[in-house]
């Protein structure tokens, strides 16, 4: 039987798909096109699933190099995760299989590749442009504080960018699910003191510092905090040390917004962003 919808690699990867036996993806349900990028474990590859034709990014990652940096437990949080989510600024993860040697995850293909490299070439983006990203960030991260899961490390590097040009977010390799954490580490929420009630809010405000961080980044160039030495990275965002250089011009709309995203305003509001005036 032909495979005829997006979803469906999934279900066959995880479930026993309604009377249809229980059947594993392996290497040979695919055919294997160009590379599309390295990353610390392994590859990634333009693929092909052979009945249905679906286009896919294949990640291949070594188990001898997962064991060696002890990153399996991050690398099924970033499974567990990522497979459950469903937003179109979302990259998909269908699901995943394994041999002796490798672990193979099935992604959706992200056409136009990494966001990080369109910025490099344009050096900033316009202020349209920078708010359609910003909007659609905002957008993701509501869904996905709103399931309890803060991706923590969003980035240029782990954005990229679909056929249409939409934005999706990549790699939840840092990310983690704070309702599991809430009930393993204290129980429910009803019994925690203030500042631990606070303590977990907090977390998921650092996807909204990094939204703000990249508001600015997009429309300048750069990270705000910029500096030669880490250390001086460091004592700027602590001291929050944030300034507005004159070029490019940038409306006092846009410079607003991430000042208010730097005086917390934003907490827990990401909503703001998704009607941005400029
Ligand atoms: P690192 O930790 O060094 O970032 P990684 O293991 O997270 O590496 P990825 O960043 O996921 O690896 O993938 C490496 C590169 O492959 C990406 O930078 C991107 O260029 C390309 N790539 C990854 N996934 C996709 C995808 N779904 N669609 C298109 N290109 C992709
Ligand atoms: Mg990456």
């Amino acid at each position: 039987m032909a495979i005829a919808s997006e979803t469906q690699p999934q279900e066959k990867a995880s479930t026993e798909v309604s009377g249809e036996e229980k059947k594993r993806w392996t290497l040979n349900d695919f055919d294997i096109g160009k590379p599309l990028g390295r990353g610390k474990f392994g590859h990634v590859y333009l693929a092909r699933e052979k009945r249905s034709n679906h286009i896919v990014a294949l990640k291949v990652l070594f188990k001898s190099q997962l064991q060696q940096s002890q990153v399996e437990h991050q690398l099924r949080r970033e499974v567990e995760i990522q497979s459950h989510l469903r937003h179109p600024n979302i990259l998909r993860l269908y699901g995943y299989f394994y041999d002796q040697k490798r672990v193979y995850l099935i992604l959706e293909y992200a056409a136009k590749g990494e966001l990080y490299k369109e910025l490099q070439k344009c050096k900033y983006f316009s202020e349209r442009r920078a708010a359609t990203y910003v909007a659609s960030l905002a957008r993701a991260l509501i869904y996905c504080h709103g399931k309890h899961v803060i991706h923590r490390d969003i980035k240029p590097e782990n954005l990229l960018i679909g056929a249409q040009g939409e934005l999706k977010i990549a790699d939840f390799g840092w990310s983690v699910h704070t309702f599991n954490r809430r009930q393993t580490m204290c129980g429910t929420l009803d019994y925690l003191p203030p500042e631990m009630v606070e303590s977990v809010e907090h977390d998921a405000s650092v996807d909204i510092w990094s939204l703000g961080v990249l508001c600015y980044e997009f429309l300048y160039g750069v990270p705000p905090f910029e500096a030669k030495e880490h250390s001086d990275t460091y004592r700027r965002i602590v001291q929050v040390d944030l300034k507005f250089p004159p070029k490019p011009i940038v409306s006092s709309a846009a410079k607003d917004l991430i000042s208010q995203v730097k005086n917390h305003f934003l907490l827990f509001n990401p909503q703001w962003l998704l009607h941005l005036p400029w």
